[in-house]
């Protein structure tokens, strides 16, 4: 068979493939897909269209100085956010979370940076350091999503990533079933700094799901006490509280 007319033969077959097995975006399942993408387009503008700040003391979205109208007297540290936790963001989260889809964690972390890249050029965080999951939730998931994303946003920043820096040392109820003060309460001293954290060291919080805040507070807390500095957090998502 002639070179040309194997090279149909073979766009033939792929047509057919293309054809038999359409990629559907895992979202919407109207748009067929280019590559490797598993979401369409128009799902990733919908699910991004929200970023903007957060102040991680009180979560009302900061102004454009970083500066927060309820938070006057106290340095501020930002929250960056990619939109609030509803759809299709929120199935977008859960496919990556629950059910296996963890490339999706690469295009988050990815659109996270992008969407914010003025605010970490002006802090320029060094060192990520992700929320953890206490080793019964970890044993259950298998992996600690905010761990994939910092180290995502970690190489992709060219900085370091400190996975152990802060551990749960103590399991906690189920937040979702607590209310504002209750998640602060149930949090208390749950973390704890395992390494020496360099004096240079100018810290990214990350975590998937920001809620009520109680999570990165408490983390926060941790770091502070034990001598370090954090200057922004990041997270995929706000959710109402
Ligand atoms: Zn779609
Ligand atoms: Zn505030």
């Amino acid at each position: 068979m002639a070179s040309n007319q194997k090279s149909l033969l073979r766009f033939g077959l792929e047509c057919l493939a293309d054809f038999v097995f359409p990629q559907l975006c895992l979202i919407c399942s109207g748009e067929y897909l280019a590559d490797d993408a598993l979401v369409c387009d128009r799902c990733w503008s919908k699910a991004t269209g929200d970023s903007h700040l957060l102040c991680l003391s009180c979560g009302q979205p900061l102004g454009d100085a970083l500066s927060c109208e309820y938070c006057k007297d106290s340095a501020v540290i930002p929250v960056a956010v990619l939109g609030h936790y509803q759809d299709p963001l929120q199935e977008i989260i859960h496919q990556f979370k629950y059910s296996g889809y963890s490339r999706l964690g690469g295009s988050l972390a990815k659109k996270l940076i992008d969407n914010h890249i003025h605010t970490f050029e002006r802090l320029r965080p060094n060192l990520t350091v992700p929320i953890p999951l206490d080793s019964y939730r970890l044993r259950r998931r298998g992996f600690n999503q905010a761990a994939v994303l910092s180290d995502i946003v970690s190489k992709r920043l060219k900085i370091v990533i400190a996975e152990q820096l802060l551990v749960k040392s103590r399991k906690t109820k189920d937040q979702t079933r607590l209310d504002f003060e209750r998640r602060a309460e149930n949090l208390k001293g749950a973390f704890t700094v395992t390494e020496r954290i360099a004096p240079d060291a100018k810290i990214i919080l990350i975590d998937d799901v920001f809620t009520t805040g109680a999570t990165m507070r408490e983390g926060l807390r941790a770091i502070t006490e034990a001598g370090g500095k954090v200057v922004m957090a990041a997270a995929i998502a706000v959710a109402d509280r």
